[in-house]
This record gives structure tokens, sequence and C-alpha cells, in this order.
């Protein structure tokens, strides 16, 4: 056991070694690698690697009888170029940390230390690196994982940086926290013609403007508000750059965006009809693939009375926070196997926002999400 030493000074350098050398989703290999030594350094009892792609956990076991409590950070990274200019800035041209999954593991391998200096004495403790976060893969690929069944937890809590918020205090809430999301790509095909004859092929020129235009209104049509749900345009191609064609193809990329998962598949379903129809109505051909799918993510009300009693008993100012986010996790998916509870970590209220290319973890709030988490794996496992 190390004794006198400044386990946040440790802490520090690592996020920013870290923060050095990002990789991107599903290709976490050298940062998962590093989080499994740091495991076996803190002597977990096993450290399963290679989970749903590059996913690592370390398993502290008591030996007892009792919880098993997981606790999930990422691994990955984003194809953002870094334009901050800190000491420790990324060393790859393209790539940066710039969602603070850096911080988020540096906080876990404070807790895999903390567990090193003083044993769980019931139950057992999972430190889960997960993979591909950004992409809302890594989650569904660790929980499909048939190792995962050895280390099913009976809680899992999970937490994210959030700047607009003041440095340190932590925002909670039960029930709906943040937004189930997808993204849907509409691709509608019809017949090039020469420009000067248009009436020669079938342009999907109008079907594609109407749906551009009617898909943001789809959840207003099913009596939604913005606060349940919500159609965000995000990419559109009709033909090719050029004056003499008039086109024979389109592609329209949105996301959708819910409360709930139910809400979710409803204006998904109410989507492919609106396209469909569109497409039939023009004589058009029609595909439609979607990807990133993160499930919604809600915090059971007994997983988020023991994060409140830990952000309590830590003296970490914390806020109620009155509604979900919009934006998606897939820790979501994680409650789909225990009661789960997920908190947000204020970034400091000017600091520039996630997936900016200036963004760089804080590190003076790793000590305040490491203290919370012990609290809450001393609470269920002494
Ligand atoms: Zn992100
Ligand atoms: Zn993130």
């Amino acid at each position: 056991m190390r004794r006198n030493y400044d386990l946040n000074a440790e802490l520090t350098s690592l996020r920013r070694d870290l923060h050095r050398m990002p990789e991107l989703s599903g290709e976490e290999v050298e940062t998962a690698t590093r989080m499994a030594n740091w495991l076996r350094d803190c002597a977990a009892d096993e450290v399963i690697v290679g989970m749903g792609g590059h996913g690592v956990a370390g398993i502290f076991d008591s030996g007892e009888p009792g919880p098993t409590v997981l606790f999930r950070c990422e691994l990955d990274a984003l194809p953002i170029h870094e334009t901050g200019t800190p000491e420790w800035r990324s060393a790859i041209p393209g790539k940066g940390h710039m969602c603070g999954h850096d911080g988020h593991m540096a906080i876990m391998c404070g807790l895999a230390r903390r567990l090193q200096q003083k044993r769980p004495a019931r139950g057992r403790i999972i430190l889960l690196y997960q993979p591909a976060e950004e992409t809302g893969e890594g989650a569904r690929g660790v929980i499909a994982d048939p190792r995962f069944a050895s280390i099913r937890p009976d809680f899992a809590f999970g937490l994210h940086n959030l700047p607009g918020m003041s440095a340190g205090h932590v925002g909670l809430r039960a029930g709906s926290f943040c937004f189930a999301s997808e993204g849907m790509e509409i691709h509608l095909a019809g017949r090039t013609s020469h420009a000067a004859h248009p009436e020669d092929g079938i342009s999907p020129a109008a079907a594609t403007i109407d749906l551009a235009a009617r898909l943001p209104k789809l959840p207003s049509e099913l009596g939604l508000t913005p606060e349940d749900g919500l159609v965000t345009l995000s990419h559109m191609r009709l033909g090719e750059s050029a004056f003499g064609i008039a086109p024979g193809e389109s592609w329209i990329m949105a996301t959708i965006r819910a409360r709930t998962d139910e809400v979710q598949e409803r204006l998904m379903a109410a989507a492919r009809d609106m396209a469909a129809r569109a497409a039939a109505a023009a004589g058009l051909g029609i595909d439609i693939s979607t990807a990133e799918r993160f499930a919604a993510c809600f915090n059971d009300d007994d997983a988020t009375d023991i994060l409140r009693e830990a952000v309590t008993e830590t003296g970490t100012p914390c806020v109620e926070l009155d509604g979900p986010f919009r934006w998606s996790e897939d820790f979501g998916l994680f409650g789909s196997v225990c009661p789960s509870a997920f908190f947000v970590l204020g970034a400091g209220e000017d600091h520039p926002q996630l997936h900016n290319p200036d963004y760089d973890f804080p590190d003076e709030i790793i000590p305040v999400a490491l203290a919370v988490f012990e609290r809450v794996a001393r609470g269920r496992c002494g």
C-alpha cells in the first residue's frame, strides 16, 4: 500500500497523459491497456479486457456476500482537432478528448486507488471503462458481451461533467435524466435527366424539400412539446454539384430525440411512415437507415437516493434539476440491467462547452466526483 503521496496529483498527471493520446470510439486500444494495467497495479481481483470492443472491467471482490455495485466511465475521444493550447494538448491531429472522458477515467482510477488502500468489506465493486460511448455502441456491446453475466450489477452509477454549471456542483434528479436519440438517414432515389428536360427524369427535389420542412414539425403533429421529443435536421444533399443534371437522388439526415424510449419509438415510426408516404407519392425509391441509437437515461428512485445521500454526506453542493437533458448518454442502457442513476458534475460556468475544440476537462473537479463515488461504494460495500 502506498502512503504519504498525493493522489490528486497522481490523477491530474494521469488525466493529462490520457488527454495527450486520444483514441476514437472503437479504437481505444492503448487507452484500454493503460486502464487495465492501472487496475492490476491497484490489485483488482480480476480484470476483464476486450468487453464489447475494448471495454475493461476491474473487479474488487470482498469475497463476502453483498451487493455488486458498478461504476462506469468512458474510454473514447472525438474526431475534433484541439485548438486549446494546454501543455498536455492532444498529440494526435484531428483527435481530442473534447468530452472530458479523460477526466471521467481519472475519477475511476482514483476510486481504484482508494479501493486498493481500503478493500471493500462485502459484495463486489466493478469499475467499468466502457468503449465507444460517443457512437452509442459501447454500452450495448458491453452488456451483450457474454462475460457481462459475471459482473451483472445490483446498482450502476455514472456521471458526466457539465460546462455551464458551477465547478464541482452536482446536478441530480430522479426519473428521466437524458433523452433517447437516434440518427435517421433517408435516401430517395429517382432518375437523373438532362437539366433541359427534367420531365424525362424523376427528380426527388420537391419531395425532399417537403420532407425537410415537415420532419421537424412531426413532434407537434403528434401533440408532443420539445420537452417530450424533437426532430432536428442535421444534413441534406440533393443530386450532384452540377448545372446540367436534374437530380436523381437525395439524402436527408435527421436526429430524433425523446424523453422516453416509448415516445422515441413512436417518433421513429412516424418519421419512417412520413418518408415512405412522400416517396410513394412522388414515385421515388426509398431506403432508410438508422445509426447511433441511445436509450433514454432514467434514474431509478432508490439508486438516486443512494447518490443523493453520498452527495449530502460528502458536503458536495447539489442542484435538483427540474427536467431531463435533451442530449443522450448511452449509460441509459444500464437501466435495462439494474437500478441505475446518473448525475452531472459542474465543469465551471464559463468553461468551454462539450465537443468544442477548446474544451479541456477541469482537473479540480476530479476529487469531488471521487469522493461521491467512494461514498456510494462504501455505503453499499463498506
Ligand atoms: Zn461527447
Ligand atoms: Zn461524453
